[in-house]
């Protein structure tokens, strides 16, 4: 039987069951996702659906992390994937657990493998300049992650063995803040994030969607260092974003 099939398989037979036990949704303790009412009783379950019982049964226990301490628990000393072997530290995310915006890069360079802590370095300054000058906003209002949470050596792009090893770990963490608005730095992180191969050019400044939350691709600070004149790209998108957030844009200069 194809791989395909016997995944919807066992989906359908799960929702049955789940079904049969009383719940209308996937068993997780914050945003349970809803499951449409079957048209008939061979009625594929919704996309949605299907990533999410994919995602649960790649880590079983992973929907049980209800809040950030818990998910980062669950990943503990992760060898999930070949990137552990390289890394000084496992770079989680940093920010307010309830962050109305987060922003999602691609994995840590040499300063934040250092640190632990995403966006640290000269790109890491950018944005702290885009959120605190640009925006407003203080950084640690926003929640700030990346795709993969160990530095790829050299700072290579991450692997597509890498990228679904953890990308539970960032669904996980995009479900449990529950931000309003993602902002996708860069191509590697928004264009494995909605899986597409579009570039980054064509993607940004326009209005896509992640499990249900708004996202706006931009480009990744370190492409603005070397590109200093494409500030206003991003400066463009992010005060998009400010007026879907309902907030103020400041009168003073963009960073
Ligand atoms: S990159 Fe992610 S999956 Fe790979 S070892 Fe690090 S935390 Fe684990």
């Amino acid at each position: 039987m194809p791989t395909d099939k016997l995944l919807l398989d066992s989906v359908r037979d799960y929702i049955v069951q789940i079904r049969e036990e009383g719940m209308d949704g996937l068993p997780t303790t914050q945003r349970p996702i809803v499951i449409d009412k079957p048209t008939s009783s061979v009625a594929a379950p919704p996309a949605q659906a299907v990533a999410s019982v994919a995602l649960f049964s790649k880590y079983p226990g992973l929907e049980k992390t209800d809040d950030l301490p818990a998910l980062q628990t669950f990943i503990g000393n992760c060898t999930r994937c070949k990137l552990h072997g390289g890394r000084t530290n496992l770079v989680f995310g940093v920010g307010d657990p309830t962050a109305e915006l987060m922003f999602v890069g691609e994995g840590p360079g040499a300063d934040e493998d250092a640190k632990g802590e995403p966006f640290v370095g000269r790109a890491g300054q950018l944005l702290t300049d885009i959120i605190e000058r640009g925006m407003g906003m203080q950084r640690a209002e926003v929640y700030i992650c990346n795709v993969v949470k160990c530095r790829p050596p050299g700072n290579r792009n991450p692997e597509t063995d890498e990228v679904e090893s953890c990308e539970p770990f960032l669904l996980r963490q995009i479900e449990i803040v529950k931000p309003r608005v993602i902002v996708g730095l860069g191509t590697f992180a928004v264009q494995s994030v909605l899986k597409v191969k579009t570039p980054i050019s064509k993607l940004r400044g326009n209005w896509h969607e992640v499990r249900g939350i708004k996202m706006m691709p931009t480009f990744h600070p370190a492409y603005l260092l070397r590109n200093p004149s494409d500030k206003r790209l991003v400066w463009s998108d992010i005060q998009e974003v400010m007026r879907f957030l309902g907030r103020q844009i400041p009168g003073r200069a963009r960073p």
